[in-house]
């Protein structure tokens, strides 16, 4: 079976890679495999294949600057093995220094799937403690469920207004008999993909299997048009437009890099002055909080000498100074439109410094998110691994010994005989027990992957005992993991979730 089908809640599988990179634009990780600081084993043996836009949150992670995770669960069963995938991607980054997000798409599971409350608090609790077993940080990390998060629930509402139906029959093929609250849990998914960004925009990774690839872009394609949502009044009273307002962002950056050049005085001098005025204006038209943040957004960025004029302007805002200020500008941007022109902009640092005046002028200033993707783990009886088919995937639940039995009796890429095996080597890219040596249970240890994908190809390494190792393994992952979770138990009742309503 070879079609592409990009269905978040669908039940089919995605045969062929491939066809995600021609067809959705969804790049290759490998490409920027080398740009990775420290690339975790997932990313190292390719178990994280493709990407969209993921160089902005390692350029962050490079530089020591600010970005997000964030992932959800929806809790519609027990989190298996392939969940783990998911938890490790967050606790990785947020290992990496990014602020790092975990919630419980309580709203969506119930709306799109049907599931009862009573199951989604049982099963939300025990996604959670695995995550925490796992290794997230409660302390820097945030965990939430859709349904208890009223800031997000607020920022649902808003992009809600930027979303309309059709847009929703074209993405996610909704119908006259798709309903409401199924319509809703998408706008608070929207939500959930911004929320990082709802105080301080910054790159977001969103680690998720490619079906939920249409979430991605469509939250994509929102964070675009609520980038100037709130702060286009504000733009407007100087009477700017959508291609000047880079320049001016920029204005900031020449004026740096500008001013002290001798063959361009005047353009320093545009540049000083454009950036003057618009923090005037901004002094002037923010809340009192928003322009305190701002202040120290620019200290932060080396902007110093416009301070005191933010700060006088601030204390001075009547209306007066601020019909004076207008007259001034306008006349001073006629006089310096033409050197506009002369203004190298790079423009998407001109579009980053945009968002990041806007956003500490009262608008989102969200960064479009990036998503990573990775593979679907196989069954461990052949076919999907699902949660409705026990035997095909091993709960982080499963009493051990069940664990260990599952893999005893999972199928495998070895041949018909021991013979034929020695002889040919067994095809350990289609075994379902090299997939849990490769995307669990070496962890880390890549030379141990490789040696049991070396034996195996090579005739040397036969099933009976390959799986024999795989499934000790396997006991001793979950009766680690199991207590790790009860120790959990205490960390995620000292959180203020509610996982009783
Ligand atoms: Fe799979 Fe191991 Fe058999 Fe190779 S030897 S096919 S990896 S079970």
């Amino acid at each position: 079976k070879d079609e592409v089908a990009l269905d978040p809640w669908g039940s089919s599988t995605i045969a062929d890679y491939r066809k995600l990179f021609e067809e959705f634009g969804i790049e290759e990780f490998d490409e920027i495999l080398d740009e990775v600081p420290n690339p975790h084993y997932l990313m190292r043996r390719g178990v994280i294949f493709g990407h969209r836009d993921y160089r902005p949150v390692l350029e962050a992670m490079r530089d020591g600057d600010d970005f997000a995770v964030l992932s959800g669960f929806m809790p519609t069963g027990d989190p298996h093995i392939g969940h783990k995938l998911v938890f490790d991607e967050i606790i990785w980054h947020q290992q990496q220094g990014g602020d790092a997000y975990g919630l419980i798409a309580d709203m969506e599971a119930h709306s799109a799937r049907g599931i009862s409350w009573d199951e989604i608090n049982e099963h939300s609790r025990d996604y959670l403690l695995s995550l925490i077993a796992l290794g997230f940080d409660t302390e820097e990390g945030e965990l939430y469920r859709q349904s208890d998060n009223d800031r997000l629930q607020r920022l649902a509402f808003e992009l809600g207004g930027k979303a309309n139906y059709s847009e929703f029959e074209g993405i996610y093929g909704f119908d006259g008999e798709t309903n409401i609250s199924h319509m809703q849990s998408v706008v608070t998914q929207m939500a959930d993909i911004l929320y990082p960004q709802l105080d301080d925009p910054k790159p977001t990774v969103i680690p998720v299997g490619p079906d939920q690839d249409p979430h991605v872009r469509f939250a994509r394609d929102l964070a675009t048009r609520m980038r100037f949502f709130k702060v286009t009044e504000a733009f407007a009273s100087f009477e700017l437009d959508d291609t000047e307002r880079p320049v001016v962002a920029a204005a900031y950056d020449a004026r740096e890099e500008y001013a002290d050049e001798p063959d361009i005085p005047r353009c320093g001098e545009a540049a000083e002055w454009l950036a003057d005025a618009n923090l005037d204006a901004a002094g002037i038209l923010v809340e009192e909080s928003v322009r305190d943040s701002a202040v120290e957004k620019l200290e932060n960025a080396g902007m110093e000498p416009l301070r005191p004029r933010i700060r006088f302007f601030a204390r001075q805002a009547t209306d007066e100074a601020f019909e004076a200020l207008i007259e001034e500008i306008d006349g001073e941007k006629r006089r310096y439109d033409q050197h506009i022109d002369a203004f190298d902009i790079d423009v998407e640092e001109a579009e980053d410094l945009a968002r990041e005046v806007e956003a500490h002028h009262g608008g989102y200033g969200f960064i479009p998110p990036s998503s990573i993707y990775h593979r679907f783990m196989t069954g461990l009886t052949g076919g999907k691994m699902s949660s409705s088919i026990p035997a095909s995937h091993i709960s982080l639940l499963d009493d051990p010994e069940d664990g260990y039995n599952k893999v005893k009796s999972a199928t495998t890429g070895g041949r018909d005989t021991a013979e034929e095996q020695r002889r040919l080597g067994g095809e350990a890219d289609k075994c379902p027990v090299y997939e849990l040596y490769a995307y669990l249970l070496t962890g880390d240890d890549d030379e141990l992957a490789k040696e049991v994908y070396d034996e195996c190809i090579g005739g040397e390494r036969l099933c009976g005992g390959c799986k024999e190792q795989a499934a000790t393994m396997m006991r001793e992952f979950l009766e680690d993991h199991q207590e790790k979770r009860e120790e959990a138990e205490a960390v995620l009742d000292s959180l203020d979730i509610d996982l009783e309503t």
